[in-house]
């Protein structure tokens, strides 16, 4: 089984120190929640492990199935099975969607492909992608659209789902894709990743709200403040802190922040 393993992960963002010691473990097939309040380093977990510029990490370490991901540049991260859908994705004006998700699976399915070797066969990605659109109720006129460029909220989530997809990654880091979508879009987006979480991934959900989790209960919860994770439960955790949220933590760690 896929392992991702992160031991005492320490990461500045400039000089400042934003993750200050994080010890999580991902096994495949698993569900995590991760929360905490805002500024608590959430987000800087999931762009350390993706590789972001910017995210210096500067002690532990990130383990996929025992390879360095600190070792690993962003694209051979993403190449070994490695997704993160951002909070705030990126557009890329000029490139469609379904000219990016060939070649981004195209790079997941075929590790060692090198830039200008064959892409998947047209006929059988269009398939494979018309299929999966109807299956998540998208509109196929979607794909042909550039990537996020003046997408809505919600269409920028359902891009990042279908890239969920069509990737098939090993782990999947969920931030907020939740945030920004009305109760109907929050549902759908809900089922959709549980339809593609049975095809066994590994998934870490960063949300503030409680319908991702009920769709998708998360075997562990854990609990971010001040860069470090101060707590581990089960769904019961993510329910307590949805529905009285931080003081208690706060109190039991008046250090951490
Ligand atoms: P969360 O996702 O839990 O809300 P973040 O990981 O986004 O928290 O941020 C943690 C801390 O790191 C915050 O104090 C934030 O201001 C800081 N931080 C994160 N990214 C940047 C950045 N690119 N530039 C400056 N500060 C940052
Ligand atoms: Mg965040
Ligand atoms: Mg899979």
């Amino acid at each position: 089984t896929h392992v991702l393993k992160i031991e005492d992960l320490r990461v500045n963002v400039g000089d400042k120190p934003i993750l200050r010691g994080v010890n999580l473990t991902l096994r495949h097939g698993e569900t995590h929640a991760l929360m905490g309040p805002n500024g608590s380093g959430k987000s800087t977990l999931g762009l350390a492990i993706m590789g972001h510029p910017g995210y210096e990490v500067v002690g532990g370490s990130i383990e996929l199935d025992g390879q360095d991901v600190l070792e690993m540049e962003v694209d051979q991260r993403a190449r070994a099975g490695l997704f993160m859908a951002f909070q705030r994705p990126m557009a890329i004006p000029g490139v469609k969607m379904a000219d990016f998700l060939r070649h981004a699976t195209t790079n997941v399915r075929n590790p060692d492909r090198k830039e200008g070797e064959e892409l998947i066969p047209m006929r059988e990605f269009r398939k494979e992608l018309k299929e999966r659109m109807a299956h998540l109720r998208m509109d196929t006129e979607f794909a042909r659209r550039y990537v996020n460029d003046g997408f809505s909220g919600g269409e920028m989530k359902r891009a990042e789902i279908l890239q969920l997809a069509m990737l098939h990654p090993k782990f999947a880091i969920l931030d907020e894709t939740d945030s920004g979508l009305d109760a109907d879009a929050v549902r759908l987006a809900s089922e959709s990743i549980a339809d593609i979480g049975r095809e066994k991934m590994g998934l870490l959900i960063i949300t503030h709200h409680d319908k991702l989790l009920v769709h998708n209960p998360p075997e562990y919860t854990h609990v971010m403040l001040g860069g470090r994770l101060v707590e581990t439960g089960g769904k019961e955790l993510a329910e307590e802190l949805h529905e009285k949220g931080y003081d208690r933590i706060r109190a039991a760690y008046p250090d951490a922040e």
